[in-house]
Formats: structure tokens, sequence, C-alpha cells
């Protein structure tokens, strides 16, 4: 499958939808509160996006069963929404695509809740500047390897491991195409990237070990070691001297800061790195 640019009409598509998973984990991130079910957060992001006129696109991608993947503390990423309740000191990581007249957005943020220890916030913080450090490097005439090697180098900096196993990917008119876009490689290497690239940039960024495995339900990607993980993504357009980010944290982080129930690991707004 060949990298798929996008016109201008096109990229504008996609930031509508891109907006919508951001306002769609905004309204999550508003109703997160102990004793809450996943399963109960999933139901409100599904009903959130259709009432938008749109789908939500994980929902039966490759049989997945729901709205957002929900992955909580060492699960890195692909948590099957369930009746498993959410309690203080969890770090809840949230991922939703929709699909809107047929183009694709996809955006995830990771919450705490209450309180959890320092080293948990540094790991949240930490992983929000590896994203928006990847993000810096979406420009034409840039490679996709400059993008993965600041989110690595940043990452690992902190000690922090970086999964091998999952990528970013191109979006758009699908939810995964072309290229991969992984948080782990060599600058000056891989896809020369120009303006109508639409990419979704996505480190999913362990505690501990970089180490991960899937459990027995087909979905779940866990760490090894089973300290937690961190999951930021955003849909980039690659733009000429600067990225065009298509999704946004404005309302998520609003959202964040005015529930009384999350911890606040991103009080200091931080641009790109
Ligand atoms: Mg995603
Ligand atoms: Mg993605």
């Amino acid at each position: 499958m060949q990298v798929v640019y996008k016109s201008e009409g096109q990229i504008e598509a996609i930031r509508v939808s891109s907006l919508l998973v951001g306002d769609t984990l905004a309204e999550v991130a508003s109703r997160i509160k102990p004793g809450m079910r996943t399963i109960d957060l999933d139901r409100v992001a599904e009903t959130f996006i259709r009432d938008h006129q749109a789908e939500p696109a994980f929902k039966g991608y490759h049989g997945f069963p729901a709205s957002l993947c929900i992955s909580v503390n060492a699960e890195v990423v692909h948590g099957i929404p369930g009746n498993r309740e959410l309690k203080d000191g969890d770090v809840v990581s949230i991922d939703c695509g929709v699909n809107k007249g047929g183009f694709f957005g996809d955006s995830a943020y990771s919450f705490v809740i209450g309180e959890v220890p320092a080293k948990t916030i540094e790991l949240l913080r930490v992983t929000k500047r590896c994203l928006m450090q990847g993000v810096s490097k979406a420009v034409e005439g840039m490679r996709i390897g400059d993008i993965s090697e600041a989110v690595q180098d940043l990452a690992e900096s902190h000690g922090f491991g970086v999964v091998r196993e999952l990528v970013g990917h191109g979006v758009g008119l699908k939810l995964h195409e072309k290229p991969e876009v992984p948080n782990f490689g060599k600058k000056g290497t891989g896809l020369l990237m120009k303006k109508g690239l639409v990419i979704a940039i996505e480190p999913m960024i362990n505690a501990g070990k970089k180490q991960v495995k899937q459990l027995n339900d087909g979905w779940t990607i866990v760490t090894s070691d089973g300290l937690p993980s961190a999951h930021f993504e955003h849909t980039v357009a690659i733009g000429v001297g600067k990225p065009d980010v298509l999704s946004s944290f404005d309302k998520i982080e609003i959202a964040e800061a005015n529930n009384i129930n999350l911890g606040k690991p991103h009080q200091i707004t931080e641009v790109n790195g």
C-alpha cells in the first residue's frame, strides 16, 4: 500500500474529525471518577460521537468491541472497556478514533485519578513532552526517523522504556495507513515527509522496561514488568516550516483541570517540549 497524500480540502475534513476526537475525550475526562466502570466511559464516548453525526472508528475495527481503548496502569494500549471500576491511584490511557464522512481522526490522552507517586506524574509529563518533541519534527523536508529519534531520546533520557511493537501511522482516509511512525529510530532515516502527509504520532512509554506482552483477550497490551505505561497521540498534517496539529488537547486539559477526581500532571502547558 502506498502513502496517500491529502488535498487541503481533505486535510480540513480530517481536522474536523480530529477535533471531534478531542471533544469526545474532553467529555469523557469530565466524567471520570473512582467507582466508575470503563464501559460507562465507553458509552459516554459512543453517544457523544454519534450525536455529532460521526461513527466511532474503533468499534468493529478488526472485531474490536468498543468505541474507546481504555488502558489502566500496566496496560499500555488496546484495553477493552468493561466492568472494571476505576479507583484512586489509577493511570488511565484513553484512545479514541472517529470517522466523520469518511475522514478519520485519532488521538489519545493519559489521566491519573487522585494521588499517584511522583514517578508516575513524571511518566505522564515526559510522555506528553515526547509527543510534542515528535510533533515538532513533522515538517516538510524532515524524515520519519527524525520524529522517532526525538521521541526515543527524551523518553530514554528519563530512564523510561519505549515500546517497540506498536507504532504511529498514516491516518485520514483510513484509520491506519502507511507509513509506520515508530517511537524509536535514527534521525535522517525513513520516509522524507512532504505536505499532504497526515500521520498519527503516538508515543507509548513505560515507567520501567520496554518489553510488552498481549493478554489472552487478543487485544490488551501490558508491560512485562507490571509497571505503569502512558500514551499520548495527536493527528498531525505535515506543514511547511511548522507542523499542523489537527487534533487538540485544549478542551481535554480544561476538563482535566476542572475534574476534582483527576490528578493534575499537566498544569504547566508545554509547547514543543
Ligand atoms: Mg489512537
Ligand atoms: Mg493511532
